[in-house]
């Protein structure tokens, strides 16, 4: 270990800044595992920000584990949509029902209890088990990272593969009995003050100890390995009305979105809209669209995907058979109270139910 980096000249300074400069954040103020364990689950590659209202409508909406427990798959993801990565929500459902089963509706104080709960993988246990029960385990997340490769003027990537290295730093500077304020004042600094663009290093309480301001390498920290490119992509999407109803299917529970609702639609390359969509309809539902006209194109990105969107509304000149679990016909009102991905949502709001 470099010699700047102290655990003194570290900890002592990081928590004195935290304790004036922290935000006022909801989960903050009564910070049960409970309230903890869905706001870390929300923060999973999420602005706190965003965060903030889903926070406050899931617990005016469910006070405990055994209320998500619970709770229906569809009331789950209305409360969620929106805030993405929806495998997340469907592993804290799974992992509300085992704290239900098996841990007596409680939390489990164990380390590896908690690592054995679905989705909850060592930045989430740690962040619970040292914020609610302040149990001396590290929580790193990108923030944190960042304020370590920095002040330890580290050459390892912040990669997945790195973390326990980076936890084991974390842990290094951890004073005892502050577990759950040292690891929030880690990741608030990052947020806050070591910025990932321009760092504050001016308003920077561990700035004396920093190797990497000392050094003059903050322009390369932290290192990273190369992102993949983005896959840019078409999409046809199929509207059809049938008499003031549209039809929807149900996402599967794996891949993106997992177990939502949206408009059928495809991967396209760009030739005859009306021949493909209603050749692709056929092919899944036996159903035969006839083209009307277009709805606005428009582009969304996710999961390393930037999409452009073709919504096409077509009709039907007669009700074939089409039905199933997993497929619905939905009139207008019902439709706002389905869960959507964000670009569906965006299309329900245009349809023409009238026309
Ligand atoms: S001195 Fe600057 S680079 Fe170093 S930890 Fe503080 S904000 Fe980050």
């Amino acid at each position: 270990m470099n010699s700047p980096c102290s655990g003194e000249t570290f900890s002592g300074p990081l928590l004195s800044w935290y304790a004036l400069n922290r935000r006022n954040l909801p989960w903050r103020k009564n910070p049960t595992p409970y309230r903890i364990f869905i706001a870390e689950v929300m923060l999973q590659q999420t602005q706190a920000s965003r965060v903030v209202p889903y926070f406050a409508r899931w617990m005016k909406r469910f006070r405990n584990f055994s209320m998500v427990a619970s709770a229906s798959l569809d009331e789950l993801l209305l409360l969620w949509e929106g805030l993405g990565y929806y495998t997340r929500l469907h592993s804290l459902a799974h992992a509300c029902v085992e704290i239900v089963e098996n841990h007596g509706g409680g939390f489990p104080r164990g380390y590896r209890e908690a690592l054995a709960l679905p989705g909850v993988g060592p930045y989430t246990a740690g962040a619970v088990l040292s914020m609610a029960y302040n149990l001396p385990h590290p929580a790193v997340d990108a923030n944190a990272k960042r304020v370590l490769a920095r002040y330890c003027d580290l050459e390892v990537p912040v990669d997945k593969g790195n973390d326990a290295l980076y936890r084991e730093r974390s842990l290094f500077f951890m004073p005892a009995g502050k577990a759950g304020s040292f690891n929030q004042a880690l990741m608030e600094l990052g947020a806050l003050c070591c910025l990932p663009g321009s760092p504050c290093c001016r308003d920077c309480p561990v700035q004396k100890g920093c190797l990497a301001l000392s050094r003059g390498t903050l322009a390369h920290r932290p290192v990273r390995l190369s992102r993949a490119k983005v896959r840019h992509i078409q999409v046809i999407v199929g509207i059809i009305l049938w008499n003031g109803h549209v039809f929807l299917r149900r996402r599967s529970q794996g891949g993106l979105w997992p177990g939502m609702w949206e408009f059928p639609n495809w991967e396209w390359n760009g030739e005859n809209e009306a021949g493909s969509i209603r050749r692709l309809f056929m092919r899944e539902y036996g159903l035969e669209p006839e083209f009307q006209f277009s709805l606005s194109a428009f582009s969304c990105s996710f999961a390393g995907i930037r999409a452009k969107m073709f919504p096409l509304v077509c009709t039907l000149s007669s009700l074939s058979a089409c039905s199933g679990e997993n497929v619905r016909w939905t009139g207008r009102s019902e439709l706002f109270d389905l869960p959507l991905p964000s670009a569906h949502r965006r299309i329900a709001g245009i349809i023409p139910f009238s026309k």
